[in-house]
């Protein structure tokens, strides 16, 4: 038996059956990046009846919307790891212009940083990056099969990736973690700078390198347009209302309810539970609800531009410059800089030309970056163990919030996590 169009058909004759006056609809979803989209999507299918509320226009206009567009399945390493205590002091100093920390007195900041440095042995790097490979394995299931059901057209390709590494030591330590993948389920190996160059021609203008890790399956998909094309499919075939121009206010939460007001509006919406997907904004959000999140930004620049001449198929990550490159269609999407700690979203026009360049250094005829185009900044939510916090926070609020450096990654695994977790929560009550 087909699951997914039984739960389809019983949603839409949820949605279509004219609700009693100010009868609560199953869950309300906040917030519609990746993550809420892929929430949405879980509750919907398991015939729960949704109301998606962003406060942007459309869906996929945060974090989400012009990242780097790698679908990372099997490269969840954990940020925090015992290297990083050797590269501190030059993040700290500036030294590093692909990763700056601004340090500050704020005590959620200093807690974060110090939860942060706990994780920063090896004990703890192996257990948070093998939490984060069952969500990678998760995921890529999760969005195989909300494919197979649902073909969108969101540039959506398998075109495997590959890390570069520019020194013996880096590519030593990535081949020891490259263990846990495998046992993990995913294949990847690591070769040689002559054999990576087989793999992908492009990196013959990578200059010097030592090898690759290389990983087949790994995909890539433009997050903007997947929002979009997965709003249509849950509109027309689970009948998922969503309120957008909706800034949720602080929620009242009643014994059978929760009700969510727009901010400074009479618009509200009911809900039996809701599933909070902020991304960087949940922290602001649940504090006043007693719930403390542990998030920081981490903001990041991309930009596209035409291919060049010498356009990767496969995409890439150049570890020593922290740029990825990325084809999307005709495009190339290049991301890449970490700042933790910066809270704005504005484009600094210098940090902006660095990515250029270092981008044009690494590979000077991926893109053609004269034509550069659409630049843009967007703060990842990141967490200190960089696990995403999918959990039941309360009898009606949950989380879905904290997916950092990989939400684009981990958006369709958390969906059906936390969409298990409301379908637990209403079976306790029957
Ligand atoms: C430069 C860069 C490159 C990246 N590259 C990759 C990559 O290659 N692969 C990968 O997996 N990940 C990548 N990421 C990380 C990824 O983009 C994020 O983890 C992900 O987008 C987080 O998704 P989200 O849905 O939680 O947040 P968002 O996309 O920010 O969604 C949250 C939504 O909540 C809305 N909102 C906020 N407050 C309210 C409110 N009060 N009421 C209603 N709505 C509200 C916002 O408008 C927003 O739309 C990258 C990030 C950056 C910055």
């Amino acid at each position: 038996m087909d699951h997914s169009r039984s739960a389809k058909g019983e949603a839409r004759a949820r949605a279509a059956k004219a609700p009693e006056d100010d009868a609560p609809v199953d869950v309300a979803v906040l917030g519609a990046g990746v993550v809420g989209m892929c929430t949405a999507y879980a509750l919907a299918r398991r015939g729960l009846r949704v109301v998606l509320v962003e406060r942007a226009g459309e869906p996929g206009r945060g974090t989400s919307f012009a990242n780097g567009a790698q679908l990372s399945f099997a490269y969840a390493d954990a940020l925090a790891q015992p290297s990083l205590w050797r590269k501190m002091p030059g993040m700290l100093a500036d030294l590093d212009p692909a990763f700056r920390v601004r340090p500050s007195f704020d005590p959620e900041f200093l807690r974060w940083g110090l939860a942060f440095l706990r994780n920063c042995t090896g004990a703890r790097f192996s257990q948070k990056t093998w939490a984060a490979l069952e969500l990678g394995v998760e995921s890529q299931v999760a969005l195989a099969d909300m494919c197979a059901h649902h073909p969108f057209a969101f540039d959506h390709a398998r075109p495997g990736k590959m890390h570069l590494f520019r020194d013996d030591a880096a590519l030593a330590r990535a081949e020891e973690v490259s263990q846990m993948k495998r046992e993990a389920g995913f294949e990847q190996h690591v070769v040689g700078a002559a054999q990576a160059r087989e793999i992908e021609p492009a990196l013959t203008e990578a200059g010097h390198f030592v090898g690759a890790l290389w990983t087949p399956e790994e995909e890539v998909g433009d997050p903007y347009l997947f929002c979009r094309g997965l709003l249509r499919v849950l509109r027309r075939d689970y009948g998922v209302i969503a309120q957008f121009d909706f800034a949720a206010g602080a929620p009242l939460i009643t014994p059978d309810s929760v009700t969510i007001p727009e901010r400074g509006s009479l618009r509200t919406v009911r809900a039996r539970r809701m599933v909070v997907c902020l991304g960087i904004d949940a922290p602001a959000y649940l504090a006043p609800l007693g719930i403390r999140a542990a998030i920081q930004p981490m903001k990041g620049y991309s930009f596209a531009a035409p291919l060049g001449a010498h356009a990767p198929h496969v995409s890439l990550t150049d570890t020593a410059r922290k740029i990825v490159f990325c084809r999307l269609g005709k495009t190339m999407r290049i991301a890449g800089l970490a700042e933790l700690g910066v809270h704005d979203t504005a484009v600094d026009p210098a940090r902006l030309r660095a990515l250029v360049e270092g981008a044009r250094a690494g590979l000077p005829h991926a893109a053609r970056y004269d034509e550069a185009k659409d630049g843009w900044a967007g703060l990842r939510p990141m967490r200190p163990d960089s696990v995403p916090e999918v959990r039941r926070a309360s009898e009606r609020i949950f989380l879905n919030i904290g997916h950092g450096m990989l939400g684009w990654t981990f958006a369709a695994g958390c969906g059906e996590r936390v969409a298990q977790q409301v379908l637990a929560a209403d079976c306790e009550l029957h």
